[in-house]
C-alpha cells in the first residue's frame, strides 16, 4: 500500500505553514519545456494516520482530448466527466501497490454509453468515451450515464503478467445511494467504492474542464497501533476505525472546503498551503503522469483473430480490407486480404488479444 518508506533523502520536506514553494524536479522540467506538466503529489500528515494525494493533469489531459478532435471531440459535459475519471484513475492507481492497469469504466444508460480511463503503474494514462445520444448543455452525471438508475461504475485491476488462468479483479458499484437516490457526483461514487474495497475512510474531490483534470484524495491510513504507519493491517480492528478517527475527520473536512475553481486553477503548493496551513505536512517528490496508448498492430491482430475467420473474411469481401481505429489514441490499423490471411496462418507465438482495443 502507498508508501513503502518514510521520507528519505530523495524526498523534499515542506512545512505547509509559511514555507516557500519548493521547486521540484517536475516544476523545473516544465519550465524548461515551456509547457504545462502533469503532476501527482503525495503527502502525509506527520504523526497522524492520514495521507493525501493531489493530481493535476494538464498536458497529458489535453493530449487525450486532442486525440479525439479528429472525431469531433466531446461535449463539455462529457469532457468534464472523462477528466474527473482520468484524475481519479491516477489517484487510485497511485494509492495501491499493483503491477498492472487500473481501469475505471462507466457503463451508462444515457447518451454516454461507455467512458473509460486506464492508468498504468508508471502513471501513463489514456481515456475515451462513447457518446451515442444528444448531450444537453448542463447535463448532470445521472443525465449523462444514469437516466434509469441502470448506470454502473466498474473498477478493474488487470495484472500485467497474468499467470495462466489468472483473472482481472473487478469491483462494480451502482451510481445510486442506499435509498436508490441518484448520485450526481462521481467522487462520491468512488468514495463508496474505496470504503467498501479497502475499508478505509476516503475523501475525494474531482474537477475537470478542457484544460485541466485534477483531484484531491485524503485517506485514513490503515493502522494497527498509534503511529505504526506501516504495520500489518488488522482488518477487524481497522473496520472499527471507520468514521471515528478525529484527525482524519478534521483533515477531510478541510479538504471538503476546496472549491472546483481552486482545484482547477491553483498549483499544488498553493492548494496544500491554503487547506492545511495548520497541519504538519510532509511531501514527497512529485511524479509525472503522461499520456500513452499501448495499442499495437499485434494487439489489434489478436482481437481480429478472436472474431474468427468467417467474420474477417466477410468484412474483407464487403470492404476489401479490415480497418480498425483505436478509440484512445486515434491510430488506424488496416489489414488487407494478405495481412488477414496471415493472422490465421500463424496463430502461435502471438500475444493474447486485448479486450481494451475496440
Ligand atoms: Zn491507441
Amino acid at each position: 500500500m502507498w508508501l513503502s518508506r518514510q521520507p528519505g533523502p530523495r524526498n523534499w520536506l515542506c512545512q505547509a505553514a509559511g514555507a516557500a514553494p519548493p521547486r521540484g524536479a517536475a516544476t523545473r522540467a516544465a519550465a524548461e519545456r515551456g509547457g504545462p506538466m502533469s503532476e501527482l503529489h503525495k503527502f502525509i500528515f506527520d504523526g497522524l494516520p492520514v495521507r493525501g494525494m493531489l493530481v493535476r493533469l494538464t498536458g497529458s489531459w489535453q493530449e487525450i482530448l486532442k486525440r479525439r478532435q479528429a472525431a469531433g471531440g466531446y461535449p463539455a459535459e462529457v469532457t468534464n466527466l472523462l477528466g474527473e475519471m482520468t484524475a481519479a484513475g491516477a489517484l487510485m492507481q497511485s494509492n495501491i501497490k499493483f503491477n498492472g492497469a487500473l481501469i475505471l469504466q462507466i457503463f451508462g444508460d444515457g447518451p454516454v454509453k461507455l467512458a473509460v480511463a486506464e492508468v498504468q503503474p508508471d502513471l501513463s494514462l489514456r481515456a475515451t468515451a462513447t457518446v451515442t445520444g444528444t448531450v444537453d448543455p448542463g447535463s448532470s452525471l445521472s443525465q449523462l450515464v444514469n437516466v434509469n438508475n441502470q448506470g454502473r461504475c466498474a473498477i478493474t485491476l488487470d495484472p500485467k503478467d497474468k499467470l495462466p488462468g489468472q483473472q482481472a479483479y473487478q469491483g462494480v458499484v451502482p451510481l445510486y445511494g442506499d435509498q436508490r437516490e441518484k448520485i450526481e457526483n462521481l467522487a462520491e461514487v468512488l468514495e463508496h467504492y474505496m470504503l467498501q474495497s479497502e475499508q478505509l475512510d476516503t475523501k475525494l474531490i474531482l474537477a475537470a474542464d478542457g484544460s485541466v483534470a485534477a483531484g484531491l484524495l485524503i485517506q485514513r491510513l490503515p493502522v494497527k497501533g498509534q503511529g505504526n504507519l506501516e504495520g500489518q493491517i488488522d482488518r477487524d480492528a481497522n473496520e472499527d476505525q471507520i468514521g471515528v478517527n478525529e484527525d482524519y475527520k478534521r483533515i477531510a473536512m478541510l479538504a471538503g472546503t476546496l472549491k472546483r475553481e481552486e482545484l482547477l486553477t491553483l498549483d499544488a503548493d498553493t492548494i496544500l498551503r491554503r487547506l492545511f496551513w495548520e497541519e504538519q505536512v510532509s511531501r514527497f517528490e512529485p511524479v509525472v503522469p503522461s499520456f500513452a496508448c499501448n495499442c499495437s498492430r499485434e494487439r489489434v491482430g489478436g482481437m481480429l483473430r478472436s472474431l474468427g475467420t468467417a467474420e474477417i473474411e466477410s468484412i474483407i469481401s464487403e470492404r476489401g480490407k479490415v480497418a480498425v481505429g483505436c478509440e484512445f489514441c486515434g491510430a488506424q490499423y488496416e489489414f488487407d486480404p494478405v495481412d488477414a490471411a496471415q493472422l490465421f496462418a500463424s496463430q502461435t507465438n502471438q500475444p493474447p488479444p486485448s479486450s481494451t482495443v475496440q
